[in-house]
């Protein structure tokens, strides 16, 4: 028992450790406690550890600690929509009206002209449905939220079965599966066809009067590709609605442009299209391609929006003011930039079309003055990807800082640019360490030569 007694007191040491890392002081005082049980525990089961090392390593988990607080990363993966790095950012715009709304009070659902209780988010909703050229829509937290509460609004006692392609039984981010949000929506899932081909008399003999809708959800992170087949929107929504029944779009990324107009990528499938198509509710991600925040947009018939907003559940999942003054900003912005999208400024947009050429100058002039000492520095043409679930097959071309440290190996630098002043996030081959210009907002470039001759000096 000397030997427990012989453990830092949680005070000391977490007084000792405290000007080393900038958190509040109970939180200090809380991780130095875990560690100290943890030692404790491991005393009793024999393992011993010098005071020294008890000390070390409990700096180096609290400096890990403080730096898993949420802060700013530099995204030098190339990759536009990083679901790990928080996908789109903002631009400029919804950044400014953003600190507006959450610095003060707002008409959230205050009626302006009378003076009395207001409508909330009627503007956006109005905003929506005109730029997404139908009759409604509505926005709620993300777009697993917005499917879960348009299946549960459309599927009822004795009618609750939703007949889905085997070829779009997805997984979506975080491990949420359609077959599982069909399950906890209430909706009984029908299986038609085969993983590679679908015809229309599948979807036709899978009807029943116990059908709800048939819903489509489009493959927006991966492809299928040889011997394949699926019948067209217009077909499936004929057969649908011959039956009376809704034809429901899971669209994911929600693409607002030609997105084959602004890089040499695919097109991706618009809200616009699919609701021309014969889709009833279009459903898709607000912080996707569409560049906006954390959202789920869903957009179609009137009188089946009026009804997903009187479900209760739509309580559970409604947007808040700071989503939905970012959402309202990045909407009007389309709709004022329709006819031309370049004079946009949603990043994600931004970075698509930004010219190679201007990336390799921005490089070069990041690289100009870097030490060549400690390592081997070069520009290189790489490839950028949009992510985010999105066009799996669409790769463009970039550019990157290549680094080939001299005389430590590619994890420990990758790892110092991760864990310095500014958190620098790239990607490593065998022998380098490469920082995409595509995904670095140009204003960003002076902290990444900051990092990396920091870095590099080390
Ligand atoms: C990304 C995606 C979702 C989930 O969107 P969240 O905004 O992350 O909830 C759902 N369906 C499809 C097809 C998607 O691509």
């Amino acid at each position: 028992m000397s030997k427990l007694a012989a453990l830092p007191s949680v005070e000391k040491l977490a007084a000792a450790l405290a000007p080393d890392v900038s958190l509040p002081r109970p939180l200090i005082n809380l991780f130095v406690r875990r560690e100290i049980d943890r030692y404790r525990q491991l005393l009793l089961a024999d393992e011993e550890h010098s005071r020294e090392e008890i000390e070390a390593s409990t700096k180096k988990g609290l400096r890990e600690f403080a730096n898993s607080r949420l802060q700013p990363v530099i995204n030098a993966t190339g990759v536009l929509i990083h679901t790990n790095l928080g996908r789109s950012p903002l631009g400029p715009r919804a950044a400014t009206a953003l600190q507006q709304i959450a610095t003060g009070y707002s008409n959230l659902e205050f009626d302006l002209p009378s003076g009395a209780r207001g409508k909330r988010a009627g503007y956006l909703e109005t905003a929506l449905a005109c730029l997404l050229e139908t009759e409604a829509a509505t926005a709620v937290n993300n777009c697993a939220a917005a499917l879960v509460l348009t299946l549960r609004t459309l599927v009822e006692e004795g009618k609750n079965e939703v007949i889905v392609s085997r070829s779009e039984l997805v997984e979506i981010g975080g491990g949420f599966r359609i077959p599982e949000i069909l399950e906890t929506s209430g909706a009984k899932l029908v299986e038609v066809g085969a993983t590679n081909k679908t015809h229309l008399y599948d979807y036709e003999k899978a009807i029943t009067p116990q059908t709800a809708l048939i819903l489509k959800v489009h493959r927006s992170n991966f492809y299928i590709d040889g011997f394949i087949g699926e019948p067209e929107i217009p077909e499936i929504a004929k057969l649908a609605h011959d039956n009376g029944l809704p034809l429901v779009e899971d669209l994911g990324s929600g693409a607002m442009m030609d997105t084959d107009k602004l890089a040499p990528i695919e097109h991706e499938p618009t809200p616009q299209e699919c609701l021309k198509r014969g889709i009833d509710l279009v459903i898709f991600s607000g912080d996707k391609l569409l560049g906006g925040p954390q959202s789920g947009i869903i957009g179609g018939r009137s009188d089946m929006v009026a009804k997903i907003k009187k479900e209760p559940f739509f309580r559970a999942v409604r947007c808040d003011k700071l989503i939905l003054t970012t959402l309202q900003e990045s909407i009007d912005q389309y709709l004022e930039t329709k006819a031309d999208p370049t004079l946009s400024d949603v990043p994600v947009l931004t970075f698509l079309r930004t010219e190679v050429e201007a990336l390799k100058t921005r490089a070069e002039k990041i690289i100009t003055g870097l030490s060549s000492e400690n390592a081997g520095i070069s520009i290189v043409d790489t490839t950028a990807r949009p992510g985010g679930g999105t066009m799996p097959r669409s790769e463009f071309p970039s550019v990157a800082i290549k680094i080939v440290p001299k005389n430590q190996s590619v994890p420990k630098l990758a790892r110092q640019l991760r864990n310095g002043e500014t958190a620098v996030v790239g990607y490593t081959t065998d022998d380098a360490l490469l920082l995409d210009l595509r995904t670095i907002f140009p204003e960003s470039d002076e902290l990444v030569t900051e990092a990396l001759s920091a870095t590099l000096i080390n």
